[in-house]
């Protein structure tokens, strides 16, 4: 693929921009600077740098994010930064989304990607792909609410009740809470339907794929091969 079509396919402006910055000497390939925009590459294992920053070639985008608190999962923040601030200007250019949402207070993993049917095949409740929550409590937990929030519960709106894949008490105020689906606020409607509050949400744990130990909050990083298979 032409340089220039490269850049512009990986979120760095239009055909024109990408243009020029290959012209002004900004774009480097293995180390040296490349002014030539129509040189054809291989896109299989492609590195360059844009005005200094590594990037790699990637077809599709799929990253994670460990979400801060006080960021909104929109394009259209009502009263805080929207995550979208977070990432780099190319791959907001390319028009990556948000699979699923965390509400403003929630901290932790949350997946975005420009692939349609990747954001579209793990939201949709059909694919029941569990996600695990790390839930503060403000009142202590018991073995009674954790086996009302098993057997299901109804929640205001719903046609059904609905149950936890998974919950397990870790101490006095803290429950790891699995669901299968990802209804509005459902987190906070089940812990409030067993009289019980969430304190602090953190989502840990999507598929099989953990949080990252080593992902600050605010940091976000490409899933690779295995982590892609974790979440597939
Ligand atoms: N459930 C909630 O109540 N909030 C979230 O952000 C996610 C799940």
């Amino acid at each position: 693929m032409q340089l220039e079509r490269i850049l512009h396919s990986q979120g760095f402006g239009s055909r024109k921009l990408c243009r020029s910055l290959i012209r002004h000497g900004e774009v480097s390939i293995n180390g040296a600077i490349h002014d030539f925009p129509f040189t054809e590459f291989d896109t299989d294992n492609f590195s360059f740098t844009v005005r200094g920053e590594a990037w790699q070639f990637r077809k599709q985008a799929y990253l994670i994010l460990n979400k801060p608190a006080n960021y909104e999962c929109s394009h259209k923040p009502q009263h805080h930064p929207s995550i979208f601030s977070l990432l780099p200007a190319p791959l907001l250019e390319r028009g990556v989304q948000c699979v699923g949402r965390l509400d403003e207070d929630t901290t932790g993993m949350l997946l975005l990607s420009d692939d349609g049917q990747f954001i579209h095949r793990l939201s949709s409740p059909k694919w029941k792909m569990p996600k695990v929550y790390e839930v503060t409590t403000k009142h202590p937990l018991d073995q009674t609410q954790v086996d009302t929030l098993l057997q299901g519960v109804q929640l205001l709106d719903e046609p059904a009740p609905v149950a936890a894949l998974a919950a397990d008490i870790i101490s006095e105020h803290v429950l790891h809470l699995t669901l299968a689906e990802g209804k509005y606020h459902q987190v906070k409607r089940m812990l409030a339907a067993v009289s019980n509050r969430v304190e602090a949400l953190k989502r840990i744990r999507v598929g099989s794929l953990d949080l990252p130990a080593d992902l600050a909050e605010g940091e976000w990083r490409w899933l690779d091969a295995d982590m892609l298979a974790a979440v597939s």
